[in-house]
């Protein structure tokens, strides 16, 4: 490969920032923006700079080599995507909101794609008709559409965002599992070599049905995911999939409809009790006040909150809330329901393990106060869908060895299913077999948040003073700084050709009347691995060399600086 060239700061197109954007929540969205790597173009939809860009193509090229090396083949299929196949597996209904719908001149329906389960079980329905072509992996980096209820925290949560999405294809429930495994390894080195703190939990299926399936977490205070981890062994798992360990969903351990109590007294503690909860924590959903006083209760899920109808409710003072979850996990997005004149009155997922099977308990509140009730599906409250609502709480036992878990906020960055036969089933996927039979195929589908792992890098190798990038993901090898006059600039440009040619990837500043304590917290912020600064003793010909990590630093001549780097 050829040497790249020396990337100069005086022709770069980005500039540093001093403050943080004004809707910044976290860390690496601040420093993102400010240390010129990325741009915002609309809620949720970011532009990447030349530096961003980067990092990137770098992380890309990672999981490109990973996915290369487990014999999964590249391909690149359409984000616009027509509707017939999603209907045919219920997911153009089903995704909900979440799903960006557009229509074309002659008013077909399309949709930007989410995943791309359908597309490539057509595709593979296609081109393989013989046991012979199985099995097979297919992959692609791909940009991915959602329209997500609350696009916040930078490109940590994007409306559009970078994907690798895989998907493989086998015969026998072994070659499935076999090839959850290879998915499973190459994820591991590829978050290895991204340098990012990981952990493998287990998870559930969710929206996409199946039956194994995991999440690759990365601990972050941004995280907007809570996993339970064991301190004492290795059980480690996301809120959801450890309440079903913890206690099974059977109906049996749960109390009758009669023996929960009904709080008489409409506060959001007298509620949080009857839940068994704390009071900060059962309502991270949301509330409507009037005057101050809390006057309904629900959770928004991804709906728009109808203020239409909250103030035909509530008169015209009514607002609306969101409050925070603190050390207690509910899975708030499988609980979807909506505020209408009856407080919270149609349920769209509520089917809480604690009550007996058939029914849903209700929490919410009208103008005659706050209630929960158990009640009866069909007689009392609409149901579009059930899932478990999960609640697990810090302490709660491990199910592997009964020590009081951990609960922590994490990034999830990667997710491997096991989907079985459902989309197969869905669009009669099928190849014939040995015996000249045909056989339903069985699949997986595996995804890795491309730019999503950028901010969470960004988030856990951060320090006070900027970035501050693993080595093999960083926009260069080193930022070399011209402190000073022309001297320091000649120097600083004849060592960056030279480790250029040295194959080093080299950032050099050499902007003219920008003072040195400028570059330096300028390149502290950039946060490229190692900074070469032709300062004070450049007349000799002596560097120094600084590690952005550490700090540590030592002076060296040019020659030297070379082979150091090299
Ligand atoms: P989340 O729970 O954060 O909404 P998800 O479970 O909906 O993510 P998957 O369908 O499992 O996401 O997609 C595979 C991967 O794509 C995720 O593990 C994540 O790393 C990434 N990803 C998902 N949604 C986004 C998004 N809005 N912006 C950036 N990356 C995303
Ligand atoms: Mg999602
Ligand atoms: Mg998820
Ligand atoms: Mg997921």
């Amino acid at each position: 490969m050829a040497n790249a060239p020396v990337q100069r700061m005086s022709q770069l197109m980005a500039k540093t920032l001093r403050d943080d954007p004004a809707d910044a929540e976290v860390l690496s969205h601040k420093l993102l923006v400010r240390a010129g790597y990325v741009r915002r173009t609309a809620a949720g939809i970011w532009s990447w700079l030349p530096l961003g860009k980067k990092v990137l193509s770098n992380v890309e090229r990672i999981v490109r080599e990973e996915m290369d090396a487990i014999g999964a083949q590249e391909v690149s299929l359409p984000a616009l995507l027509p509707r017939e196949p999603y209907d045919a597996t219920g997911r153009w209904d089903e995704y909900g909101a979440e799903l960006f719908r557009l229509q074309d001149r002659k008013g077909g329906d399309y949709l930007l794609g989410p995943t791309h389960e359908e597309i490539f079980t057509l595709l593979v329905k296609d081109q393989c008709s013989s046991y012979k072509d199985m099995p097979v992996i297919l992959y692609q980096i791909q940009t991915k559409f959602r329209d997500e209820a609350r696009p916040r925290a930078g490109i940590l949560r994007g409306r559009e965002f970078l994907m690798k999405d895989s998907y493989s294809f086998d015969l026998e429930d072994e070659g499935l599992a076999a090839s959850y495994g290879l998915h499973r390894q190459a994820y591991q080195r590829i978050f290895e070599r991204l340098g990012l703190d990981y952990r493998i939990v287990a998870a559930t299926a969710g929206a996409m049905g199946g039956s194994k399936s995991e999440e690759f977490l990365a601990p972050a205070e941004a995280g907007e995911d809570t996993f339970a981890d064991c301190p004492n062994c290795d059980f480690a798992a996301n809120t959801e999939a450890v309440y079903q360990a913890v206690k099974p969903v059977d109906g049996s351990a749960v109390p009758a409809a009669e023996e929960i109590p009904t709080p008489d007294t409409p506060t959001i503690e007298t509620l949080a009790a009857s839940l068994g909860v704390p009071a900060s924590a059962t309502l991270k959903n949301l509330l409507v006040k009037v005057d101050g006083e809390i006057v309904a209760v629900g959770v928004p899920g991804d709906r728009e909150v109808d203020m239409g109808k909250v103030e035909e409710h509530f008169g015209p003072t009514a607002t609306v809330e969101l409050v925070t979850e603190e050390d207690f996990a509910v899975r708030t997005d499988l609980v979807r329901g909506y505020v209408g004149p009856q407080g919270l009155e149609k349920v769209k997922y509520l089917a809480d393990p604690r009550v007996a099977p058939g029914t849903a308990w209700i929490t919410g509140a009208n103008k005659d106060g706050m209630h929960a009730k158990n009640v009866v599906a069909g007689r009392d409250f609409e149901v579009e869908e059930y899932v478990d609502v999960v609640v697990v709480q810090e302490g709660d036992p491990c199910p592997k060895c009964g020590t009081g878990l951990k609960l922590d906020r994490a990034i999830e960055i990667g997710h491997i299913f096991q989907l079985g036969r459902k989309y197969a089933d869905a669009l009669k996927l099928d190849v014939l077999g040995q015996n000249g039979k045909p056989v339903r195929v069985t699949m997986g589908s595996y995804g890795v948040g491309v730019s999503r792992a950028v901010a969470a890098l960004a988030e856990q190798t951060a320090d006070e003073k900027g970035l501050c990038w693993p080595a093999e993901v960083a926009p260069a090898d080193v930022h070399v700084v011209a402190a000073g006059k022309a001297l320091q600039t000649e120097l600083a440009l004849e060592v960056s050709d030279k480790l250029a040619a040295a194959g080093l990837r080299v950032l050099v500043d050499d902007r003219a009347g920008v003072s040195p304590g400028v570059k330096f917290t300028d390149s502290e912020l950039i946060g490229v691995p190692k900074i070469l600064v032709a300062g004070r003793r450049a007349a000799e010909g002596v560097l120094e060399l600084k590690d952005r990590r550490t700090g540590e630093r030592e002076e060296l001549t040019v020659d030297e600086a070379i082979a150091r780097l090299s």
